[in-house]
């Protein structure tokens, strides 16, 4: 492949992510990031998302060096069930943008060839390539953000499965008629322990009388609740986040349990803004693992955090484009 740098897109539901990636991997030369406003529609975000390349290329080249050829092209992550043949998003609950063809209207946006995978795939295959999991065999990424995703990876090779959702991890049941959850299902992991789901639980929690500083935090606005105002009340002390994160930890543990059963996996990677958390969510989510899943499996699964915090997601997007154009 000719060329320097790919730019990786990376659309969450929360943030858009653009950078300028190397070739052969590495630090990105430039990074750009916005809030996404999924209401705003998809053909906005295209338009934002070509005006932040336009700048990531410019400040990459001013500082590098080169010529616009240099950019091979983009690499494209996004939430949700997508139609990777046709580069088309089919569902996707936390942005709402289906059927929309997002690698085409970036590719011809960015007037690059375009490459699309699962966000999730994507933060795994950076962790991969770059980040904690480097010369692991049998990969697994857990992205917790605003929604729970999975990737796997054995001897570098993505799994996608026949139609491009496989290890959708943040919809599998953990709980048969537990919480609805914005796939339309019940009960999924995400319904539990994503960062919205966690600020859900403690509204909940607030509602039916539970007593906590949270309620102060937010002047009584319950709606102001986040994920991280939860883990801010649990450094100060507060006794319901703490006894949220516990749960959110064991819950994870259920979910990875049947991960680690079905996998094998050498390592399991936990990337996105609620691994922030980590040193809370750990010890009870292994503890979890370890009372469910074979002990010979948990024995052989290093649990870590992700060593590429805020650029997992879009040095994998990059990734993928490299490996999807070498392939
Ligand atoms: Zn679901």
């Amino acid at each position: 492949m000719k060329g320097r740098w790919v730019l990786g897109v990376d659309i969450g539901g929360t943030n858009l992510v653009v950078a300028a990636v190397p070739l052969t991997g590495g630090k990105p030369a430039a990074i750009r990031s916005e809030p996404t406003y999924p209401e705003r529609g998809p053909e906005d975000a295209v338009k934002r998302i070509a005006s932040m390349a336009e700048g990531v290329v410019e400040q990459t080249l001013k500082a590098e060096g080169g010529c616009q050829e240099d950019f091979a092209g983009v690499g494209i992550g996004c939430p949700g069930a997508l139609d990777l043949d046709q580069g088309v998003i089919v569902s996707t609950p936390n942005l709402g943008w289906d059927g929309f063809p997002i690698r085409s209207r970036i590719s011809s946006a960015l007037e690059l060839p375009a490459s699309l995978d699962n966000d999730a795939n994507c933060a795994t295959f950076a962790e991969w390539w770059l980040g904690a999991g480097q010369g692991v065999e049998s990969l697994v990424g857990v992205t917790i953000g605003t929604g729970i995703g999975g990737g796997y990876l054995e001897r570098g090779q993505l799994m996608r499965g026949a139609s491009g959702s496989a290890f959708e991890l943040g919809h599998t049941t953990i709980n048969f008629e537990g919480r609805t959850c914005a796939c339309g299902n019940r009960g999924c992991l995400e319904a539990y322990a994503s960062g919205p789901s966690i600020a859900a639980r403690a509204r909940d929690a607030l509602t039916i009388g539970d007593k906590s500083v949270l309620s102060a935090m937010v002047e009584g606005d319950l709606n102001r609740i986040t994920a991280e105002t939860v883990y801010d009340a649990l450094l100060d002390g507060d006794a319901l986040s703490a006894r949220l994160i516990h749960e959110t930890a064991e819950l994870l543990g259920i979910g990875l349990a049947n991960v680690v059963n079905l996998f094998n996996p050498e390592m399991i990677v936990l990337v996105g803004g609620v691994t922030r958390a980590a040193e809370y969510l750990l010890d009870p989510l292994r503890e979890s693992l370890s009372n469910r899943a074979f002990s010979s499996a948990v024995d052989a699964c290093q649990i870590v955090p992700g060593s590429l915090p805020a650029t997992a997601g879009v040095i994998g997007a990059a990734g993928v484009f490299v490996i999807d154009e070498v392939a």
